[in-house]
């Protein structure tokens, strides 16, 4: 039990604190009363982000041993955020990952780390796409033959496609289809559409923070489904909301939707 008074705010971990949403994740959480950042680690020497002193991410197994934070906040690479679950396991630190792009064998690893600590995974941190997740799969299942489209836009910047969050719509989508589906990735040449297919199509431009649309087609109508987001703190204040929410869980796999379901 810890001897914290009751309001003092919760000590968290950023990892890739000098990545895009690692610095999002610092500055939101300096924006809010309810949160503190304890420790920040980057892959490479940085200096102070936001206020806050950022070590090398080497050290993270020791920082967390000493300073016991409440929560970690990951948003790196698959391959780091499986290392820091395995940090946290060691510490009993919980952890929240926002990292996109693991291999199935990526997500076996963090759930079993999910038997040791509470370990919350999501695609995306705004409730903005909760929700369009939710008119996405109520959408699909009101047209069942329609034709399915799904289109994502992100930054340059951006290493993994489709997106993780196209991924997870994906999986509503062929949950509410059935089995009888088909990802297309972008068409080329002789490409007849078939009706099993859903196309999927990553777009990389800009400074883009992230927008995904499910377009349904038939009967001589069409339904666009879009959600954008404004920029990356919409991302860390869910995170930062997740890490508040997961403090003090007992260890188990979760998911955002958990969050906004409270
Ligand atoms: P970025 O490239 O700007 O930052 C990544 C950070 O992770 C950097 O600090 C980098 O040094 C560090 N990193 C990467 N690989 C590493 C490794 N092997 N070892 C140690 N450190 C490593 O990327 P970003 O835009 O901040 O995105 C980070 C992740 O978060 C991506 O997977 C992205 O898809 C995901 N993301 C998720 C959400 C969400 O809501 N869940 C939102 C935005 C981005």
């Amino acid at each position: 039990m810890s001897d914290a008074p009751l309001d003092a705010p919760l000590r968290v971990a950023v990892t890739g604190a000098n990545g895009r949403m690692g610095r999002a994740v610092i500055e939101a959480a300096t924006d809010r009363d309810d949160v503190a950042v304890a420790v920040a680690v980057n892959r490479t020497e940085t200096g102070p982000i936001g206020g806050v002193d950022v070590a090398v991410a080497e050290r993270l197994p020791e920082l967390l041993a000493d300073r016991r934070p409440a929560v970690l906040v990951d948003f790196t690479g698959p391959s780091s955020a499986l290392d820091y679950a395995e940090s946290c396991t060691e510490a009993d630190v919980p952890m929240v990952t926002g990292t996109t792009g693991f291999e199935a064998d990526g997500i076996e690893r963090l759930r079993e780390a999910s038997e040791t600590v509470p370990l919350l995974k999501a695609s995306n941190f705004a409730r903005g796409v909760a929700a369009l997740r939710r008119a996405v799969r109520e959408a699909v299942a009101a047209v069942p033959g329609y034709d399915v489209e799904l289109t994502e836009t992100h930054h340059n910047g951006k290493r993994d496609a489709p997106s993780g969050t196209a991924k997870t719509i994906l999986a509503d989508i062929e949950d509410g289809r059935g089995d009888r589906t088909e990802r297309v990735h972008g068409r080329e040449g002789e490409a007849p559409r078939r009706n099993e297919e859903i196309g999927v199509h990553a777009r990389r431009a800009g400074d883009i923070t992230g927008e995904h649309e499910v377009l349904l087609a038939g009967n001589r109508e069409t339904l666009e489904l879009t959600h954008r987001a404004g920029d990356r703190g919409v991302f860390a204040e869910g995170a930062l909301d997740a890490a508040v929410w997961l403090a003090g869980r007992d260890p188990g796999w979760y998911e955002f939707a958990d969050v906004i379901d409270g």
